[in-house]
């Protein structure tokens, strides 16, 4: 009996099992909380110098790429089933579904169409990380012509949200399988309604972030090829906010400008004056980038316009900046009206703030990335993006980090952006994903000073 006990457990060396059997063998050791043991090490190696991280390393390695074909298989009927945000119904029910079947316990509903799976486990680390990834699709007709491109008319996964989705299951279905070694608890958020920039703030509204120590997130890049991370220090993303600018002048004849008080040629100053301040007025080192897209007024070629409406959005990517913008924004329009005669209002709405990287969590979002590839694959990225990101709501609740993902064919010369038609990703970026992703969850759950 005790013989076949030994061959089983030899026969069994290397797998996680083992550990576990020889720990109940074993009850002088301590619990294999973590695998980090170094008794455990000498026992098998004769030597201290196996290094735990790396045998955890390539328990996940090994787990992802087992499951790489069913995430695969996950990625594409995401792809060919995208959802508009605040409508990811069937997306949702599939993300539950999967969390179900791996174990985790699930909550449906967070956040309106959100999805959130908690990976619990028996362990005095009172510290919760939370790992999210968005799921929702664009207004676009996709034209890459792959044969699981999407199905539903006028709607694409042209961002990646699809590749998040399928990397914060792959994350949640490796790390589900060693949750006893993890010792410590994960929380995945599937957020909704990203790309509306509110995704965030519905899930946060509904408990969310109670208790969450730290996040994580992810976001495809296609300028990086696939196989490489990006972490960034500090600003990643933009504060985005919109603005309104109403110009009330005073109609008229087209022959007689004179008489009148042309909404028009004041709102041109009024763009043109905004455009010119900021290059003189604001810090050149803490960039500001005012876009009006839209603009509205006039009735006819001949009648001077009364009234013109603009529509902009602001990008910034500094606390103190963004602050004093509205203030800035209404006293140039002031003054321009004030001059040739025009009444005016100025509707400010803050959107979201900047993503913030803490400095911590990119720090372990790089060393995983170097444990886990090579430190040729991890790209410490020099600039922020102006683009923005509601991942920064979740920061006002606990630090976090968020990473770029590289999805770009190294064969491709071109590899189309984030929000066009064409965009497709290199999906061996998913189990890069998934490896950093999971690994940096380990080490933050052996590192409690993190
Ligand atoms: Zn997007
Ligand atoms: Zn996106």
């Amino acid at each position: 009996m005790l013989a076949l006990q030994i061959y089983w457990v030899f026969k069994n060396w290397i797998s996680l099992n083992f550990q576990k059997i020889i720990f109940s063998f074993l009850p002088l050791l301590p619990a294999p909380c973590s695998l980090v043991n170094d008794r455990l090490t000498l026992l098998y190696h004769g030597e201290k110098a196996v290094n735990c991280d790396q045998f955890m390393l390539n328990q996940i390695k090994d787990l992802a790429t087992k499951l790489a074909p069913r995430l695969i298989e996950i990625r594409r009927h995401i792809h060919s089933h995208p959802e508009l945000s605040g409508q990811e119904y069937q997306t949702a029910a599939f993300v539950a579904g999967v969390l179900s079947s791996s174990g985790l316990y699930v909550q449906e509903g967070i956040g309106k169409t959100g999805v959130i799976g908690e990976l619990r486990v028996n362990s005095n680390d009172e510290r919760l990380l939370a790992i999210r990834t968005d799921m929702d699709a664009l207004p676009i007709q996709e034209r890459t012509g792959l044969e699981y491109a999407s199905r539903a008319e006028g709607v694409m996964h042209a961002c990646g949200h699809d590749v998040h989705t399928t990397v914060g299951l792959g994350t949640a279905m490796v790390l589900s399988q060693m949750a006893e070694e993890l010792g410590g608890k994960i929380r995945f958020l599937f957020q909704p309604a990203e790309e509306i920039a509110q995704g965030a703030s519905w899930m946060v509204e509904d408990g969310a972030m109670k208790n969450v120590s730290a996040i994580l997130g992810v976001h495809v890049f296609p300028s990086i090829p696939a196989g490489s991370i990006g972490v960034r220090y500090g600003a990643l993303t933009a504060a985005a906010d919109d603005l309104e600018i109403l110009i009330i002048g005073e109609s008229g004849h087209g022959a007689r400008p004179h008489e009148a008080v042309d909404a028009i040629w004041i709102a041109s100053q009024v763009i043109t004056a905004l455009q010119q301040a900021i290059s003189r007025t604001q810090n050149p080192l803490r960039p500001v980038v005012l876009t009006i897209g839209q603009i509205n007024g006039g009735r006819a070629p001949n009648v001077i316009a009364d009234k013109v409406r603009l529509l902009g959005t602001v990008r910034s990517l500094h606390p103190e900046t963004r602050a004093q913008l509205p203030n800035w924004i209404e006293n140039i329009v002031a003054s321009v009206c004030h001059s040739y005669g025009a009444t005016y209002q100025v509707n400010y709405h803050q959107g979201v703030p900047s993503v913030q990287n803490d400095y911590a969590l990119t720090q372990l979002l790089q060393s995983a990335g170097e444990e886990a590839w090579s430190s040729d694959r991890v790209q410490v990225l020099p600039e922020p993006s102006l683009g923005a990101e509601d991942f920064s709501v979740y920061l006002d609740y606990a630090p976090g980090s968020m990473f770029r993902l590289g999805v770009g064919y190294k064969e491709r010369i071109l590899n189309h952006p984030l929000h066009h038609p064409e965009f497709e990703v290199d999906e061996t970026a998913i189990i890069t994903g998934v490896v950093t992703m999971a690994y940096a969850a380990y080490k933050y759950c052996q590192n409690s000073q993190t």
